[in-house]
């Protein structure tokens, strides 16, 4: 390392020592007495047991509405990053234009409003947990409880160690499942694409919406046939077979896109040549004119940071008791939604339906009443797999305990995934779904 970057970095880690020791430490210089006072959240001091939930997705806006419904005494307080909702269930819709931008986008100030919490805008940063105190970019909040609901991450390490080769793939062929500008970038290079190979990925473990990969390739596929576009979506799975509605998707495939989908299971990637835009596998190597590279997922990277992650299985999850989502070694903080460790689908209506859940164990605590029995989430997922006519297929499920071996499996389930005899229904029933998850997170019904 040359001396002036050994010196930039001595001097950011005696800005770092400052910085952390001023915030609750006894340092006497000047600088440390005024930032007591200038870390604290504005947030009005409360004598209620306060609970704060980090995470503004499908399971902390579910959490923060029921807890303040179940224990009406308590005081609830949001925390999240972004200053508006932006959906990425239906968003494979807005890619080709079914829906608007406005239908994907949602109010957090109204959630709040309409449901008795505080929004509080700000990055969660750290934890104290001893003096139960939340860290954020916005100042410190003291809980009685604390929910981490913070969704995923991505994991590029088993792609690539090299940050620089991370990023630009982070920039140039986002992978489209965190909501934002990934989702921009993708829709423009989806409605610009001027014909050739559109490269999409599934990739292995439980990643984040186990259909929306295969219901992408299929509106993607829908989009490029309708414009007679001599372009195909090559899928490249890392799974040996369709994870999910194999049924459905498979027969989408093969009777509706079988010039414009190519798809290519137990496929590893081996390299990406982004230069010369090919993707090296195990058997092939493919050209491509355009892609969005999606790769693992873990926890949310707050939750190491807070030292409430596990390391199984690299996915960095909550280390929670799976029962009751607390936090092991902790009866007061709780991980839930895609960051959970438990096997459970990660999808906006499991996250919505456990939050519910959650809740009402956060409420027993705060009421001191009976303790509440175990209810399993649910899965109820629909994915369009044509635009024109539209055509839907979807999945139920809930899950069961098996107390033998601590582990979860499917229970009750059931699907439709004939989009030739269903579709049209299924398809009603996709925008009478979204409506209703929607109403229950930002409104009081
Ligand atoms: C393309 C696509 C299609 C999908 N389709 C469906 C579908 O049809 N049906 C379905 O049920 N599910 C679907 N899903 C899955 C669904 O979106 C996720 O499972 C769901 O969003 C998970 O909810 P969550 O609350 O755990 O995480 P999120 O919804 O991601 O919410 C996490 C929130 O935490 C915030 N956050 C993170 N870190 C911090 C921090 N340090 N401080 C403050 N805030 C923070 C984030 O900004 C985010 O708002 C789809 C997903 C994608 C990508």
């Amino acid at each position: 390392m040359d001396k002036s970057r050994r010196k930039a970095l001595q001097f950011s880690g005696i800005v770092a020592a400052t910085a952390a020791t001023s915030v609750y430490g006894s340092t006497s210089n000047k600088e440390s007495t005024k930032s007591k006072d200038t870390y604290k959240a504005p947030i009005a001091e409360t004598k209620k047991p306060r609970v704060v939930v980090v995470g503004g997705g499908w399971s902390g806006l579910s959490i923060a509405k029921y807890t303040k419904i179940f224990a009406p005494n308590s005081d609830v307080i949001l925390v999240e990053q972004r200053h508006e909702f932006i959906s990425c269930p239906m968003s494979n819709l807005w890619l080709v234009d079914k829906v608007k931008l406005e239908y994907l986008t949602h109010d957090y100030l109204q959630a709040a409003r309409e449901n008795n919490y505080t929004y509080f805008h700000a990055t969660a940063i750290g934890l104290d947990r001893k003096k139960r105190i939340l860290e954020t970019s916005n100042g410190d909040i003291k809980f009685d409880y604390l929910v981490f609901a913070p969704g995923i991450d991505y994991d590029y390490s088993r792609w690539t160690k090299d940050i620089a080769f991370e990023t630009r793939l982070r920039q140039e062929y986002p992978a489209g499942f965190i909501p934002g500008s990934e989702h921009i970038s993708l829709k423009n290079k989806i409605q610009n694409f001027k014909g050739g190979n559109f490269i999409l990925t599934v990739p292995s473990g439980n990643y984040r919406c186990l259909p929306a990969p295969y219901e992408r390739a299929c509106i993607i596929a829908d989009y490029f046939k309708q414009k007679k576009l001599k372009a195909k979506v090559i899928l490249l799975d890392e799974n040996n077979t369709i994870t999910i509605k194999k049924k459905g998707f498979q027969s989408a495939f093969d009777k509706l896109y079988s010039d414009y989908i190519e798809y290519l299971p137990n496929t590893k990637i081996n390299n990406i040549d982004l230069d010369n835009k090919i993707v090296e596998t195990d058997f092939d190597e493919i050209s491509f004119e355009d892609a969005a590279f999606y790769p693992h997922v873990r926890g949310a990277k707050i939750l190491e940071r807070a030292g409430v992650a596990k390391d199984a299985k690299n996915m960095l999850e909550g280390d929670i008791n799976p029962l009751t989502y607390e936090v092991n070694g902790e009866k007061n903080i709780f991980v839930t939604g895609d960051s959970r460790p438990m096997g459970f689908s990660k999808s906006g209506n499991t996250s919505n339906s456990e939050g519910h859940f959650v809740a009402k164990l956060i409420a027993q605590k705060i009421n001191k009443t009976e303790k509440v029995k175990w209810q399993s989430p649910t899965t109820t997922c629909f994915s369009v797999v044509s635009i024109a006519p539209e055509r839907a297929i979807y999945i139920y499920s809930q899950y069961a305990y098996n107390k033998a071996d601590a582990s979860f499996s499917f229970d009750s389930t059931s699907d439709s995934e004939n989009w030739v005899k269903d579709g049209a229904t299924n398809s009603d029933s996709v925008y009478r779904w979204a409506s209703a998850l929607y109403t229950d997170m930002f409104t009081n019904k």
